[in-house]
Formats: C-alpha cells, structure tokens, sequence
C-alpha cells in the first residue's frame, strides 16, 4: 500500500467510518477516497452507468468531483490513483463472493465481468455490500 502525504485527513461525511475512527494514519484519505468511490458507484450504477466504468478511472472522477462537490472530496495523488482503481476492484470482486486477497489475482476480472452482467438492481446491492465490508474490515481493530 503507498503512503499518502495527507495524515489527519476528513470528508464531509460526518458519519464517515474511514474518518471518524479513533485510528487514523496516512492510508485514512486513500480509504475514504475507496468508500466514497463505492458510495457514488450506487448512484452510478441505478443510473446504468456499467461497472466497469463505475470501477474504473476513480482517481480522475473524484478530481472532478472536488470541482463540484468541494475540499471534502478524497482525492490522492495522481502516482496513487492505479493503487486506487485496484484496490477498488479488489473491494468489489470481494463482495461478490471471491477469496482474493491480492489486487493481482487473475480472478478478479472474470468476477467483474460476470457481475456487470447482474441487473442495476443486484450491481447497487453489490456495491452497498462491498462498502460495508470495506469499512467493517477498517474499522476492526488490526491484529498484529
Ligand atoms: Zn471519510
């Protein structure tokens, strides 16, 4: 995981489980920037926008989204944003059942493929489950 410059990073979000917890360290901004990728991707997908596009490019529409939307939009440097859509894809391919714990496992692109072929519906629900395992596995307390 790259380390990012920004340490004591918050959204908007007030209710953030990334930026409201008692841990934070220099991967919190490119965790809320995952969350909040997942979080738009819903609305995205009920707007039959297809996953992939949803899952991909993250790092530039979070740039446009700080256009619109202001300072409290995560977005990490340009050297972390293929880290970024990894990673996302990663959270995703999870949610939909994959074992995989390595953004470099071949699988995840036969997964993704077979999900942007569930109906809006079942992509928005795959979406919503992938962010809530994201943030129950950031929240955890780690183990050494
Ligand atoms: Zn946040």
């Amino acid at each position: 995981m790259p380390r990012s410059t920004v340490s004591a990073w918050t959204c908007n979000y007030d209710a953030c489980p990334i930026c409201t917890a008692p841990e934070r360290d220099g991967m919190s901004m490119l965790r809320c920037a995952i969350l909040t990728l997942l979080d738009q991707g819903r609305w995205m997908a009920s707007d039959d926008i297809p996953l992939p596009d949803i899952l991909s490019a993250g790092g530039g529409y979070l740039n446009r989204l700080r256009g619109t939307a202001g300072e409290g939009i995560p977005v990490p440097a340009t050297e972390h944003w293929a880290w970024l859509e990894a990673e996302l894809r990663l959270v995703v391919a999870r949610a939909a059942g994959l074992d995989a714990v390595s953004t470099l496992d071949p699988r995840i692109d036969d997964v993704l493929t077979t999900a942007a072929r569930l109906p809006e519906r079942r992509q928005v629900d795959l979406l919503d489950l992938a962010a809530e395992q994201f943030a129950e596995l950031i929240t955890q307390p780690r183990a050494a």
